[in-house]
């Protein structure tokens, strides 16, 4: 099939450069263009991005001239969004609007009603309400969202628990720096050192769960019955969140069946090109997961999970801009494909 054409927004940020990386030599998607704010449009891409990751930028890539997020300087039929919440508020209604698929990486429209909040290995089939959504906005396009990288590393092992009836949730994090974006935690303020405040992050890590987990009715999506406390932390990891979670149940299952569940989970997704052969990895070793150890599963998109207690306990872990964030977006884009969407 010819390549669907994509852009990327916010292209010369943290996760942007992430997008880049997923996309560059894509079977299914084909970068057409690189979109940021108006101090970078104008400018080829080498010159207004700093290319901060281990793999090598691509010399077509580089040479691209980066635009502003404007849907008439973007030719694209999905773009991925890495901007800045305030920001995306506006643009990505307008690319929708303008007849763009828009997979987002952003908290602006996440816990919209019409708005799919996805991770396709929980809840697919909520990616039914477009048709809502097309129909209320009157939007040519439309918008699709992944969820918070730390919602993401234990809400997909919550997935196969869901049959045991979860009542409530407790999350500890110890969160990645690169969570924050390059500029984001200085330095002098991290290294040897825990800060127990994430702005905002709880309050979504305390939500978005319970949406991904619902269930859709055929116009609109009702929320998973149970609660959630979180506490987040950033720690001096360069990437890779680790989270300790503590799951309370109808059914009290033993820790022996947790596992067994974990195990056998099959998202029933079929292959796609950036889905990991196993999105759960359960480890058996006492000391792990670790995020240097395992954020690399799966090319980055597998969560690991180990430590599975009485309690339930367990500890789990995954790479926080690719599984968390780009890799996310790219996953969603690949499922509407799947299903027709693109
Ligand atoms: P970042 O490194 O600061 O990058 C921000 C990007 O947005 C840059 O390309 C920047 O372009 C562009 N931008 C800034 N202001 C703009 C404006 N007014 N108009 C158009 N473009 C503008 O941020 P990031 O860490 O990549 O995060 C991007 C988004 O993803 C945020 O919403 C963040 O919350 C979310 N997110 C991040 C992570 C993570 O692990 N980092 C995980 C999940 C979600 P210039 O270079 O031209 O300024």
């Amino acid at each position: 099939m010819a390549k669907i054409k994509a852009g990327v927004l916010g292209a010369t940020g943290a996760v942007g450069q992430r997008f880049i990386e997923g996309l560059k030599s894509h079977p299914w998607f084909e970068l057409t263009s690189l979109a940021a704010s108006e101090r970078s449009a104008g400018k080829k891409y080498r010159e207004a991005a700093k290319w901060r990751l281990e793999s090598e930028l691509p010399d077509d890539i580089a040479e691209m001239t980066v635009v502003n997020v404007d849907p008439r300087e973007v030719d694209a039929d999905i773009v991925f969004s890495a901007l800045p919440a305030a920001d995306a508020m506006s643009v990505e209604p307008a690319f929708a609007a303008a007849g763009c698929a828009v997979a987002s990486n952003t908290s602006s429209y996440r816990m919209v009603e019409d708005v799919p909040l996805l991770i396709p290995e929980c809840n697919h089939e909520h990616l039914d309400i477009i048709k809502v959504q097309r129909e209320k906005r009157g939007w040519e396009g439309f918008l699709t969202t992944n969820p918070n990288c730390t919602t993401i590393m234990f809400t997909l092992p919550l997935k196969p628990l869901m049959k045991f009836g979860i009542e409530s949730v407790h999350v500890a994090s110890m969160q990645a720096v690169s969570g924050a974006g390059y500029e984001g935690v200085p330095s002098m303020a991290i290294l040897g050192n825990v800060i127990p405040y994430i702005g905002g992050e709880e309050e979504k890590v305390e939500t978005e769960p319970q949406k991904i987990l619902g269930h859709f009715d055929g116009e609109r999506i009702i929320n998973a019955d149970f609660t959630i406390s979180a506490s987040c932390h950033r720690v001096p990891v360069m990437d890779g969140h680790t989270e300790a979670i503590w799951v309370k149940m109808r059914d009290n299952p033993t820790p022996e069946e947790v596992r067994q569940a974990m195990l056998d989970f099959d998202p029933g997704l079929g292959e796609l090109p950036t889905s990991p052969k196993k999105a759960l990895i359960v480890k058996d070793e006492p000391d792990r997961p670790q995020p240097r150890l395992d954020r690399m599963r799966g090319n980055g998109m597998s969560i690991s999970v180990g430590r599975i207690r009485s309690g339930i306990r367990f500890i789990c872990i995954g790479h926080n801009t690719v599984r968390g964030a780009a890799g996310a977006s790219i996953l969603n884009a690949e499922l509407l494909v799947k299903k027709g969407l693109l």
